[in-house]
């Protein structure tokens, strides 16, 4: 069968599915050398054509002189939403890192830099971010345009710390949105899913620097879990617990706690019956821990410890998969307890799960959105038809909870489905009416999982 037969089979097969390019990605990956791919290579994009505009003037003209195009970050989305059969327009060299602003503690930043090319340049100012995610190799503007978020009850996701936005539209225009003024448009922009235009500068809330000491806990029981659930996710600033759901215990949980002090910080003799590591460990307990964050409650910078992999780790690709399921956050352990039901399922095709809490927002897209959450991640091993078959047994299991999926890794659940999770979902379409009449921006993924299909085609 020729590559693009096949993909237009398995498309067809998993028609309102996010997983049509597992399938067409390992027979692309073997024939084309210059197509590219997603970070974790199963996802090859439908287009070889990219350009990489350096200012939002030669971001205004690319989208002028073009009828369908997507803006690319740093290409770890799992799904195809930033794909584009015509036209990508990569982010990476806008980089530009404007000046504080000292009266509203923010600084304006390029959509396409890094957070780990900035959090050093913070922390030599004395500012911080309030949060980061489990790596810090991605762009700022993908990142929030998809809600990545780290861990903390108390913690909003990365989109939460965006106070303004400079977006290009469909028509080319150069606009800014911001908290302060335009409320309403700014909380259904910043979690734009890249169909309103492209973010050219993105303006960060600044926190004053802090310091963090991680401290990990080894075999948390699960009745301990369920009984002090609340408990344990608030016991420090960011707290994760992973499982590869093969015991009654919660295999380690992480807990990042801010910290005055430059002496170590020493573990609890046990902590709900767990542990203290005797080591820096890396969350599948049998690999290397050196490209993990310092642990043993050492202080160091935020940056340096809030994510879990440390930046100048750089990992090109991985061989793994992505999906994870927001819940709210009352129902994390019955969510938790309906997952364990899993255990032989996922035995053969995950590498581990992450718990991690997220704080309720206003942002109209955001899983998040009105609800404090718990989101449940797999990172799953590159078994497509095994993946395929566990994904819509999570979603039916976890269904009750209205569980909305990260906007950026794999799920199988029905559009119709997932739009009824959106209270905003029909002011985010009007929005995208509004800066993309052209729909310059809608690719298959937005057309197909976003904009609800007509009474006629229903
Ligand atoms: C190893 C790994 C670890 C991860 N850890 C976490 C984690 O801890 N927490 C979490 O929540 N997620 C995590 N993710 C998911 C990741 O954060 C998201 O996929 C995020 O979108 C990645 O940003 P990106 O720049 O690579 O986005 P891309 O994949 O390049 O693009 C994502 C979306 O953003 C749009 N976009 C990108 N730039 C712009 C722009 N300038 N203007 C408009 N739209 C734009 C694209 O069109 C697309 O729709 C992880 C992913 C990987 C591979």
């Amino acid at each position: 069968m020729k590559k693009r037969q096949f993909i237009k089979t398995a498309s067809a097969l998993l028609t309102g599915t996010a997983l049509s390019p597992l399938i067409s990605c390992s027979e692309e990956k073997k024939t084309v050398n210059e197509n590219i791919t997603n970070w974790a290579g199963n996802l090859t994009y439908s287009t070889t054509k990219i350009d990489s505009p350096k200012t939002s003037g030669e971001v205004s003209a690319i989208i002028k002189s073009s009828k369908k195009l997507r803006a690319l970050g740093t290409r770890h989305c799992f799904n195809t939403i930033a794909d584009s059969d015509a036209r990508l327009l990569s982010t990476n060299e806008l980089t530009e890192v404007g000046s504080v602003d000292e009266r509203a503690n923010t600084i304006t930043v390029g959509g396409g830099i890094r957070y780990g090319e900035l959090c050093e340049l913070l922390h030599n100012k004395g500012l911080a971010l309030h949060n980061l995610a489990s790596l810090p190799h991605i762009s700022v503007a993908g990142a929030c345009a998809t809600a990545t978020h780290g861990s903390g009850a108390n913690n909003g996701n990365l989109s939460t710390g965006v106070s303004a936005l400079e977006l290009v539209t469909g028509a080319g225009d150069v606009i800014n949105l911001s908290r302060a003024t335009d409320q309403d448009a700014f909380n259904g922009a910043v979690v734009n899913l890249g169909a309103l235009g492209v973010i050219t500068k993105v303006t960060l809330d600044l926190v004053p620097t802090f310091f963090v000491a991680q401290i990990v806990y080894l075999n948390l029981p699960i009745q301990q879990l369920e009984e002090h659930f609340d408990e344990i996710m608030t016991s420090g600033y960011s707290v994760s617990l992973f499982t590869d759901w093969q015991s009654d215990s919660i295999n380690q949980v992480w807990i990042k706690d801010v910290t005055a002090s430059d002496k170590p910080i020493l573990p609890k003799k046990e902590f709900f019956g767990a542990q203290p590591a005797d080591r820096n460990v890396h969350p599948i307990i049998e690999i290397s821990a050196e490209n993990c964050t310092e642990q043993m409650g050492v202080p160091g910078p935020w940056y340096e410890r809030l994510p879990h992999f440390k930046m100048g780790f750089t990992p090109s690709s991985g061989e793994e998969l992505q999906a994870e399921y927001f819940v709210p956050r009352d129902k994390a352990v019955a969510a938790i307890k309906k997952v364990m039901t899993l255990r032989e399922d996922l035995k053969s095709i995950l590498f581990i799960t992450e718990i991690r809490a997220i704080a309720a927002d206003e942002l109209w897209m955001s899983p998040c959105y009105h609800q404090p959450s718990v989101a449940i991640h797999f990172t799953l091993k590159q078994q497509t038809e095994a993946v395929l078959r566990f994904l819509p047994k999570v979603e039916e299991l976890l269904s009750e909870f209205n569980v909305r999926p990260h906007w950026g890794k794999l799920f199988t659940i029905s559009p119709a489905t997932l739009q009824s999770r959106y209270q905003r979902l029909d002011d985010f379409v009007q929005l995208m009416k509004k800066y993309d009449p052209e729909e310059k921006f809608r690719n298959e993924f937005i057309n197909s999982r976003i904009v609800p299909a007509s009474p006629q085609s229903i």
